[in-house]
């Protein structure tokens, strides 16, 4: 199955918009990968599709050793995926992207894995901020012609853009 994984720091809602994708449908979580607080999840969706939940990164106290694991899950991962179509890059809309950011997206770019980056809690944003985040957003990771979506799990706000980019070239029509 084609499958469409998360990324993003800890904290920055990938729980959250996982959930508000998932939701809408039939969910079975398939499979999960033991571990303490870092698993990789995945969510079926109706059979043609799965959402990946990967391990969120930028702990302020882990350990270099800790860190280390959580590079090799996500390496791992990455490295062993035919089937994977895109990644969902998440930032926060209101802070500049991390290092960690910065590196993950040259990462998925040297294997050209497809990225979609989504600027979550945008309902904690004001309005006339918004067009300065995106310029932030846009020169920290190098983006330049790429989509950047900003979207709010409390509001709802751009849900179905979200969607449509997410699945865009991945389910039928009827999502
Ligand atoms: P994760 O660690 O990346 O999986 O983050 P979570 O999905 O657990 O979200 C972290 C916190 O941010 C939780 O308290 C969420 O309720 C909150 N959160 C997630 N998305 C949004 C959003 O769009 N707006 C607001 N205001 N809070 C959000």
């Amino acid at each position: 199955f084609p499958e469409v994984a998360f990324v993003g720091r800890s904290n920055v809602g990938k729980s959250t918009i996982i959930n508000s994708l998932t939701n809408r449908k039939k969910l079975a979580k398939v499979s999960n990968t033991p571990g303490r607080t870092r698993l990789v999840n995945f969510f079926m969706i109706d059979n043609i599709c799965s959402l990946v939940d990967l391990p969120g990164y930028g702990y302020a106290k882990i350990s270099k050793s800790e860190k280390q694991a959580w590079g090799k899950i996500i390496e791992e991962y990455l490295m062993n995926r035919p089937d994977l179509r895109k990644v969902v890059l998440l930032v926060d809309a209101r802070h500049k992207p991390t290092e960690d950011d910065v590196l993950m997206i040259e990462y998925l770019r040297h294997y050209s894995i497809e990225v979609l980056v989504v600027a979550t809690k945008l309902d904690k944003l004001k309005r006339n901020d918004i067009k300065k985040s995106e310029n932030i957003i846009r020169e920290t990771l190098g983006l330049s012609e790429e989509k950047i979506l900003f979207y709010s799990a409390l509001t709802k706000e751009n849900l179905q853009k979200v969607i449509d980019e997410i699945f865009s070239g991945i389910l039928p029509e009827t999502v």
